[in-house]
């Protein structure tokens, strides 16, 4: 039971080194025109953070589409705009939207400290 939980942590560790180079080998195959490439970089980087379990931190997050798992190139692959305090962006690959709130932050330490200035 050990070994496999050591296998387990093992896996995760490397799974979360890999994620971003897949970022950078997707975007580099999408500029060489390689779609197929870039499918398969982009499907693997579900892949990897499905099975790990593993928690993509907000910029990450971003760069991915929902609903076909590409991922996005700003100003090639997809559409940004705010409306409305979201931040729309539409995917060019399947033709749909992700909507994310803006919301400011209540406890704003530099706001505090422009005020007191
Ligand atoms: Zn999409």
């Amino acid at each position: 039971m050990k070994r496999k939980l050591i296998k387990k942590i093992k896996a995760k560790r490397e799974a979360k080194k890999l994620i971003p180079k897949l970022f950078e080998k997707a975007r580099l195959a999408y500029k060489k025109g390689n779609k197929k490439l870039y499918k398969t970089y982009s499907k693997k980087i579900k892949y990897l953070y499905m099975k790990y379990k593993i928690k993509l931190p907000k910029i990450l997050k971003r760069q991915i589409c929902k609903h076909c798992d590409s991922v996005f190139l700003y100003g090639k692959n997809c559409r940004v705009r705010t409306r409305e305090h979201k931040l729309i962006i539409y995917c060019l690959e399947c033709k749909r939207f992700t909507r994310i709130p803006l919301k400011a932050k209540k406890n704003n330490k530099n706001q505090s400290n422009i005020t007191t200035i």
